[in-house]
């Protein structure tokens, strides 16, 4: 079928999703979360961020993060502004004494180490890397005081598990967890510093930084704080922990995000928590990657099961399946931003899974797609 007339396909109404909206951040926004976001228009929304019905809800953030990751006594729930991507920089500032480890298997956790390779201050960073589509392994170095992991690679679709590496004792794991906090389990003991922003798995907008602290982490922050060490103030994480403590951010918030991420955050503990979150996301990953492996056209391009995300799930297309067209057809019928990672390179699908994804929209995805193969 020609480019110019491929998008006049129509799949059936009854195969279509409920929600088409399939991307790995922004991600889908639950229409209940945006009903709340309406109903505070007048009361919260054009509010100071330094008042009561903000810091409430940032108190309900800070304490419902806790409780969903089940916080060992200690750990701590900091948030500042400026997504995820400013949090690598203030790590860089305020974590990192001399020598970080950088796991990297994609496009962001090699920013991470690229960020820590360029700053002046520190010294020149491990990297441990592995081809696109696996995760490498640690290797511990008594030189190492930071290891830098990633939860959930979300430019390939790789997860790997969160385990502490056996020495040195004062090294701190920081993980980035932005695409998988929420969806993915984890134990908090493994951990000093879990970060991520809420327009993932907490289906609200970008735009914060929050991270979750060992005591350990806090203790680093402060000592390297009290060392002399230059930081910009918006990039200072001891200032994010002052702030976080009063239940404001350093500057000004974007309110509705906070309001978004609190509605989607007591979404989850009202329905059981992280496991009832992970098993969402876990069934949604057990129908995409069944449906790739029976099908004549599609294969996951994660090839050990093990490693395969649960969030975010790439499915590489066959030669004469051609993906852009694909997306081009789903994209006509309202199914969106199932693209796969441009820098990637690959004929492929990138599809989130997200909690707020119903499982059963999942599988009308697969069924979605096979019909558009079919008409092509
Ligand atoms: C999306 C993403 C980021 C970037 O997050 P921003 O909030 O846009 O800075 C970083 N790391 C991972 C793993 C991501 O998925």
């Amino acid at each position: 079928m020609a480019a110019a007339v491929v998008t006049d396909i129509r799949i059936p109404a009854n195969l279509l999703p409920s929600d088409g909206r399939f991307g790995c951040g922004p991600s889908k926004v639950r229409t209940e979360a945006a009903d709340v976001l309406r109903s505070l228009s007048a009361s919260v929304l054009g509010t100071s961020h330094r008042q009561a019905p903000v810091r409430s809800l940032v108190g309900r953030l800070r304490s419902g993060l806790g409780e969903l990751f089940a916080a060992p006594p200690g750990y701590e729930v900091v948030l500042g502004n400026g997504g995820s991507t400013a949090f690598w920089d203030l790590a860089t500032f305020g974590l990192i004494e001399s020598t970080s480890q950088h796991l990297v298997f994609g496009e962001f956790s090699s920013k991470f180490a690229e960020a820590a390779a360029a700053a002046p201050h520190i010294g020149t960073p491990q990297v441990v890397s592995s081809p696109a589509g696996t995760h490498p392994q640690p290797a511990p170095s008594e030189e190492v005081d930071l290891y830098a992991f990633t939860h959930n690679e979300t430019s390939t679709g790789v997860m790997m598990p969160l385990r502490r590496p056996e020495f040195p004792a004062e090294a701190i794991v920081a993980v980035d967890a932005t695409s998988g906090a929420g969806g993915l389990r984890f134990d908090p003991a493994e951990v000093d510093v879990y970060y991520f922003a809420p327009q993932k798995s907490f289906a609200a907008d970008g735009g914060l930084w929050v991270a979750l602290l060992s005591p350990a982490a806090l203790e680093r922050a402060e000592r390297i704080g009290r060392s002399g060490r230059w930081v910009p103030a918006f990039l200072d994480l001891r200032i994010a922990i002052t702030q976080s403590r009063l239940d404001q951010t350093y500057n000004t918030p974007a309110v509705a995000t906070i309001i978004l991420f609190v509605e989607q955050l007591e979404w989850m503990l009202a329905n059981g928590g992280l496991d009832f979150a992970a098993s969402r996301c876990e069934r949604s990953a057990r129908t995409m990657y069944a449906w790739a492996e029976g099908c004549g056209f599609a294969s996951p391009f994660v090839s050990d099961p093990a490693q395969r995300s649960n969030v975010v799930a790439t499915i590489d297309l066959d030669e004469e399946v051609d993906a852009d067209t694909v997306n081009k057809v789903l994209r006509a019928n309202g199914i969106v931003d199932t693209d796969s990672y441009r820098k990637l390179g690959r004929n492929q699908l990138r599809i989130g899974m997200f909690p707020a994804v119903e499982p059963d929209d999942v599988e009308a995805l697969t069924s979605c797609v096979d019909f558009v193969v079919s008409a092509l």
